[in-house]
């Protein structure tokens, strides 16, 4: 425990607040989190576990880092074995996870592959199958995220590209882990402020979250007959490699600064918010959406 999580302070000042380092990881996209300036804060000298999750076998997408690599250890320190799926060319983000997972004494899997063809997300959970021999918490957290200059910049291969890794890929990973899911399995999709204050330079993003925030209210009330729940977590501006590998380095600097809070938050912030929905203390929450926003409405 450091005072940096577990003290009662000022939320405002917990963090990093902008102005941050011009830094531009777009030549790069998905972006690694260890060239991030100020490196994200995942929770490693904060987090502690109290078994919430003890023995359950947990798949999480984009598991390699920001929100989702938070998520991994968070999971594992609550006692839950941890299959990570993620883009091949993130394989240095997605070591550092499996190590803290490990060093959790959990197993970590790595499924590198991508999720924006049906067969990758077949293979994601007949691993987590072949390896756990059930899932228990399925995270959808993976997503393609780019900026445009407005709707003139949309072109198909963006729209397939967005759609198919943050929408398509959620119906074919719950269409899949289903029969495999034992009564008190959770489902958590990952949405966005975005879907309900959508900026006119992520329009193909912005509208997949309004997609997960429906897929979620409905997905939840089928579930619940196989004694299985779904909930959204719908993020605030985090500070992620998602952010400097989408954004140009001026808007990455300034990152968060005009939110509530004054800054982005934290992975570390986040993972609470997933071990909650993945446990059985929101064992009446179901098809709910919980905005980790800092402070921005969520209608
Ligand atoms: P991140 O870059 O750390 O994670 C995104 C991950 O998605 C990457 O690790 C990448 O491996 C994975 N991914 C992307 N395309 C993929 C594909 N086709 N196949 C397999 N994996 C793929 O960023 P993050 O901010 O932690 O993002 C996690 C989630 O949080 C996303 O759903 C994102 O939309 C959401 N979110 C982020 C913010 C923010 O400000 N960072 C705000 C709201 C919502």
């Amino acid at each position: 425990m450091t005072e940096n999580q577990h003290t009662q302070q000022d939320p405002t000042q917990q963090y990093p607040q902008p102005e941050y380092p011009e830094q531009d990881q777009r030549h790069q996209h998905p972006g690694f989190e260890g060239e991030m300036q100020p490196e994200p804060d995942y929770g490693y000298d904060t987090y502690r576990g109290y078994g919430r999750l003890e023995g359950k076998k947990a798949i999480i997408t984009g598991g390699d880092s920001g929100i989702g690599r938070a998520v991994a250890l968070a999971f594992a320190r609550e006692g839950a074995d941890v299959l990570i799926s993620y883009l091949s060319e993130e394989e240095p983000d997605a070591l550092e996870t499996a190590r803290v997972v490990e060093e959790a004494g959990k197993r970590a899997i790595k499924a590198p592959g991508d999720i924006s063809e049906e067969s990758q997300c077949q293979a994601v959970v007949q691993r987590a199958v072949d390896e756990f021999g059930q899932i228990d918490v399925l995270v959808n957290n993976a997503a393609h995220q780019m900026t445009v200059s407005g709707i003139a910049d949309v072109d198909s291969e963006l729209l397939d590209r967005t759609f198919k890794t943050n929408i398509y890929a959620m119906f074919w990973l719950v269409k899949e882990a289903l029969p495999h899911m034992p009564e008190g399995g959770s489902i958590i999709n990952v949405a966005s402020i975005q879907a309900y204050q959508p900026s006119p330079t992520l329009l193909p993003y912005s509208s997949t979250k309004g997609a997960i925030v429906t897929f979620t209210k409905g997905l939840a009330q089928e579930v619940v007959q196989y004694g299985l729940r779904a909930n959204t977590v719908a993020p605030g501006p985090v500070w992620t490699p998602i952010i400097p590998a989408s954004m140009p380095g001026d808007t990455v600097s300034q990152f968060g600064g005009t939110s509530p809070m004054g800054r982005p938050a934290q992975p570390a912030e986040l993972a609470p918010a997933f071990v909650f929905l993945a446990s059985q203390e929101s064992s009446f929450v179901n098809g709910e959406t919980l905005g980790v926003t800092g402070g921005q409405p969520l209608p």
